[in-house]
């Protein structure tokens, strides 16, 4: 897998910015994107561009009328990619990738490591990815939804040391500033953490599917994996001269200092759980204190449907979500354990068949 020896940046571009009226795509904010884009490629970073915008830049092909179900929006945004590459191809002399993808691609660790040696040979060769969710093809199971959290795994996946958020707010503020005249930009936030992402409402802008939560919940991800992260506004020039200066034109929040380690940071992130293990609250403990493995005469209940290797949801008795972490076995021959513990097991038969999750392989999750 390539070590990198640039520093490496991804910029995450809301519908907002590329199509403001919702009638195709406009250059007129884009300019300055593109500018800070080969600016920084000329300072030595590789860029990676997660542009949204398919949906806002193809809907005015479609009738005015027209239910905006989901598969309308689908077919939207089939319709509005193309010509967002066009677009964004037009301003650069350097060749541009397009690469779409859906949360199955990432949680998917093969898929997700094919998609990191894509994205690294793209860098190598100099081309610009232009990285956006598959709208067209994803259903809600499997999608990620909003374009700031696929922004932040794909920050993740590619070790990225920066990720630059641009939205049409000038940062986090204290209090909604559509709401209080007297709320004021928080221009470093020292720790993301679930506390600060539940204390922020949910300001949405009015084309993307994103608002401070989405660019928070980003944040964190990005920041836990040791990547700084900007939330700025990307409608002024200001920004951008300031970025390209390294100085914080909007809110930084910094990156954590004991970054988690990759596998446990995509189990956590990034992964989805396609099922769940239920054990004794005493295993669960002991497994989060001493950084245990789960053995397979702990296992009381398995639910749901997945193969081994797929990520579980590990609970104890009373409900109590513990951690999420990588199934050693498939759920059917789980199932068949947790059914057959009176008397099955000799201490032989689980020594052969040894733990059923590895502690390698637990991520515990923040309460
Ligand atoms: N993928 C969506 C699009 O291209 C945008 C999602 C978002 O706004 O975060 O229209």
């Amino acid at each position: 897998m390539s070590s990198k020896l640039k520093k490496r940046l991804v910029l995450k571009i809301g519908s907002a910015l590329i199509a403001p009226m919702q009638d195709g795509c406009r250059s007129e904010n884009l300019l300055r994107v593109a500018q800070f884009i080969v600016d920084a490629r000329n300072k030595d970073y590789e860029v990676i561009l997660v542009s949204s915008g398919a949906v806002a830049a193809g809907s005015h092909h479609f009738a005015k009328d027209v239910e905006r179900s989901l598969a309308v929006k689908k077919a939207m945004a089939a319709a509005g990619q193309t010509a967002m590459m066009a677009m964004w191809d037009r301003f650069f002399d350097f060749p541009c990738a397009q690469l779409l993808l859906t949360h199955a691609d990432l949680r998917n660790r093969d898929r997700f490591t094919s998609f990191r040696q894509t994205l690294f040979t793209l860098l190598e060769q100099g081309i610009l990815p232009i990285i956006n969710e598959n709208d067209a093809v994803a259903t809600n199971r499997l999608k990620v939804g909003d374009n700031d959290n696929l922004s932040a795994m794909v920050a993740s996946a590619a070790d990225a040391n920066t990720l630059i958020l641009c939205t049409d707010v000038d940062g986090l503020f204290d209090k909604n500033p559509n709401l209080h005249a007297d709320a004021t930009l928080v221009k470093e936030v020292p720790l993301v953490n679930d506390e600060l992402i539940a204390a922020t409402g949910g300001a949405t802008s009015s084309v993307g599917t994103g608002g401070m939560k989405t660019k928070l919940e980003a944040a964190q991800k990005a920041t836990s994996h040791g990547i700084t992260t900007f939330i700025v506004n990307g409608f002024k020039d200001e920004t951008f001269k300031a970025l390209i200066q390294g100085e914080n034109p909007g809110t930084k929040c910094a990156a954590y200092e004991k970054p988690l380690k990759e596998s446990i940071h995509w189990l956590t992130h990034t992964s989805a759980a396609q099922g769940e293990l239920v054990v004794p609250h005493d295993a669960a403990e002991e497994m989060k204190d001493q950084n245990g493995n789960i053995r397979c005469d702990e296992l009381q209940a398995v639910a749901g449907d997945f193969s081994a290797g797929e990520t579980v949801l590990i609970k104890d008795e009373k409900g109590n979500a513990i951690a999420k972490a990588k199934s050693n076995y498939s759920s059917c021959l789980l199932n068949f354990i947790a059914q057959h513990q009176e008397g099955l097991f000799t201490s032989q038969m689980q020594d052969s068949i040894g733990p059923i999750i590895s502690q390698q392989d637990i991520a515990v999750l923040e309460k």
